[in-house]
């Protein structure tokens, strides 16, 4: 039995329609006899929207208040996942960040991760549940929700891999891979299958968004390694 870590973004689970989607890929590693904790994103635009919600009503809000309207997206999607995975017969719990012991600074919407606890996520595993974690969020030592700048849901997964010691950490997302330049504007970019973390780190922070470059860093630093991946279809993506 292995312990699979997977990410989906915000277009996996726009809907949900998709949500059953990942709710049915989470079903068939669970039948291949794996664990699997989840990390999901806030629904495609949820963010975007929030954020120009708090723009009509101020240029400079407050980065606290910020991180506790921002952090709602995530939270929508841990529920409506668990339930779907519930409904499916497949036994899951939601967690958001501060329940699952990720511990930050308190740099309100750019903190840094200084601790990931895990909370009872072993046990809840032990008992054959599927642990569904809120990306992009975790909680200062005031006890204040906070979150982790754009993208911010791939560091969270790769924090959860390093922390749990996952076997495997799989990024599900709307391409099949990292690739030469972003597929959707260069229409001959080639999908890559296998890149080292200074290659990843370079694409990240040369702009190439499908991986967040705070992420990447943390997961060079920790050596957690990943692999990127549709979460459309069943092709195999890019390892790092
Ligand atoms: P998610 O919502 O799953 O986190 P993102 O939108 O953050 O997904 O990242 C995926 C997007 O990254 C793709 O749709 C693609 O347009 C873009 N992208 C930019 N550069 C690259 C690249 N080099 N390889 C793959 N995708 C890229
Ligand atoms: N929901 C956050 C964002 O849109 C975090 C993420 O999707 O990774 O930036
Ligand atoms: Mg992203």
């Amino acid at each position: 039995m292995s312990l699979y870590v997977q990410k989906f973004g915000g277009t996996s689970v726009a809907d949900i329609d998709c949500i059953k989607r990942v709710a049915r890929r989470v079903k068939r590693t669970c039948r291949q006899g794996h664990q699997v904790v989840v990390v999901v994103s806030a629904r495609a635009g949820v963010t975007n929207d929030l954020v120009s919600r708090a723009a009509a009503i101020t240029k400079n809000p407050d980065p606290r208040e910020m991180d506790v309207l921002l952090s709602t997206g995530e939270q929508e999607t841990i529920a409506l996942l668990a339930m779907t995975l519930q409904s499916m017969g497949v036994p899951a719990v939601s967690r958001t960040g501060p329940r699952f012991g990720i511990r930050t600074d308190a740099n309100h919407t750019q903190a840094r991760i200084a601790e990931l606890g895990g909370g009872d996520a072993h046990k809840l595993l032990g008992e054959g549940k599927v642990v569904v974690v809120a990306g992009f969020q975790g909680m200062s030592d005031l006890g204040e929700i906070t979150t982790f700048g754009r993208g911010g849901s791939d560091l969270s997964a790769i924090a959860v891999a390093g922390a749990l010691k996952a076997d495997c950490c799989q990024i599900f997302t709307d391409v099949e891979g990292v690739y030469t330049a972003d597929p959707r504007i260069v229409p001959d970019a080639r999908k890559l299958p296998e890149l080292s973390y200074e290659e990843m780190l370079e694409l990240a922070s040369s702009g190439s968004k499908v991986m967040q470059t705070r992420a990447v860093g943390f997961a060079q630093k920790h050596d957690v390694a990943f692999e990127v991946r549709s979460s459309f279809n069943s092709k195999p993506g890019t390892i790092v």
